[in-house]
């Protein structure tokens, strides 16, 4: 990723005669994606672009007007009810658009991720890949074909100790959307998640 990164600042013009493109961050939960995100935010911000960030209005969970990691970073963003709302919200001056939890929004995320990006901006999106059952979760499938760059984040699997890439459930609830942390969800590996509910893990 560094390699890459280091090729798209090069790339990055001030004006807007350059093209835009789209980088999805995806994985489970606690894998980190929210912070990759502000991190890049972050950076963008230092160089003076001007940077707008969404989340969906339902993820209120941490912050009203913040989209902050496990870790408890934090940057400020604007609650969007639809993925038409977002493009609607974007200034003509914006370079750099951020939105977390992508699989929360609608499947116009994919046609909006799309347009700003021809406009010339630099659209980055985080969201969890797969629901609960292990099922991809859309408009992320949708969004990471269409991506120019992906970064697939893993968490650690809380039962074994290897790289995690599922968000397993442990409580019972057959909703898709079930908004909750580490009271409700650990990361696990494929060999340990199972596609329902499961007692959490007990380190004795
Ligand atoms: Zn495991």
């Amino acid at each position: 990723m560094d390699e890459l990164v280091a090729q798209v600042n090069h790339d990055e013009s001030p004006t807007r005669s350059s093209a835009g493109w789209v980088e999805v961050i995806a994985g489970s939960m606690f894998s980190g994606k929210s912070e990759e995100l502000i991190r890049r935010l972050r950076r963008a911000k230092i160089a003076r672009q001007k940077v707008q960030v969404f989340k969906p209005e339902m993820d209120s969970r941490f912050s009203e007007n913040q989209i902050v990691s496990h870790s408890e970073m934090r940057h400020d963003s604007a609650n969007s009810r639809s993925a038409a709302e977002v493009l609607a919200r974007v200034e003509p001056d914006t370079e750099v658009v951020g939105i977390d939890e992508g699989q929360f929004f609608d499947n116009e995320l994919v046609n909006v991720a799309n347009e700003l990006a021809r406009r010339g901006v630099r659209v980055i999106i985080a969201g969890l890949d797969q629901d609960y059952t292990g099922k991809p979760w859309e408009p992320m499938p949708q969004l990471l074909a269409i991506a120019e760059y992906i970064t697939k984040t893993h968490a650690i699997c809380m039962k074994c100790g290897q790289p995690a890439n599922y968000s397993q459930r442990t409580f019972e609830s057959e909703e898709r959307v079930a908004v909750g942390a580490s009271d409700k969800y650990e990361a696990r590996c494929r060999r340990c998640f199972v596609p329902h509910a499961d007692a959490p893990t007990v380190h004795v």
